[in-house]
């Protein structure tokens, strides 16, 4: 399972459930493995479908690991454009350890969306699990330093965060992530902290994480193209 923080814009598994299941570019049997009960979101360990392609179960297995570790959290982010231009994200009830900070003096958590691939999300590790991250000196575009930071003793989660809204000019209109491109960087987001906590390759530029995150992004890519 995968907790929902408390003070996601989303703020049940069930809410993020929907937003998957009505994801349509992705098939049926792969919306249905996931469930809520309670704040917690949970996926079906099995594949019900018919037999699925072989990057489908790396990612299913990814999914899972990252679900049943309880080592991360699942939560919302706010999108918007820098005066800089930069696109960051500000994730939902996550407190990061981050020195950006914008024009009105707010803290900024320097994660740069990727617009380009269209993945709005982002995976924040937590201390202990960067300093593990940082010791492959492995580069990733969707970590780049800053860290779920505890305020208490205490068990802390990695977040992963999915952008559900975005501003593109200051002061302009907040706009609705749609469900696929929600989806999109779920499950593009879920890969990667699966592949941490289960000590396989992570990063976007390396081969084999990519082969199976293309993948992953040609499902919604075709159906977009097919609109
Ligand atoms: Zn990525």
């Amino acid at each position: 399972m995968l907790l929902v923080n408390s003070n996601s814009n989303l703020k049940t598994a069930d809410a993020f459930v929907k937003k998957i299941k009505s994801a349509t570019c992705v098939s049926t049997d792969i919306r249905s493995l996931f469930s809520a009960n309670g704040n917690e979101l949970r996926i079906e360990k099995n594949h019900k479908g018919a037999r699925p392609p072989g990057w489908f179960k790396h990612w299913h297995d990814a999914a899972v690991v990252a679900c049943e570790r309880d080592e991360w959290e699942l939560t919302t982010g706010f999108g918007f454009c820098t005066s800089g231009g930069a696109y960051v994200l500000i994730p939902d009830g996550v407190s990061t350890r981050s020195q950006n900070k914008d024009p009105t003096g707010r803290v900024v958590p320097d994660h740069e969306i990727s617009w380009d691939t269209g993945v709005w999300g982002a995976i924040v590790p937590t201390e202990t699990m960067a300093r593990e991250l940082s010791a492959d000196n492995d580069k990733l575009k969707h970590y780049d330093g800053s860290v779920v930071w505890a305020k208490s003793p205490g068990r802390t989660r990695g977040a992963i965060v999915v952008v559900d809204r975005y501003q593109l000019g200051s002061g302009g209109k907040t706009e609705t992530v749609s469900s696929n491109e929600f989806t999109k960087a779920f499950f593009h987001e879920l890969l990667h902290a699966g592949r941490i906590s289960g000590g396989a390759p992570y990063a976007d530029d390396d081969a084999r994480f990519s082969g199976v995150a293309n993948h992953i992004q040609a499902q919604f890519q075709k159906c977009s193209a097919a609109q």
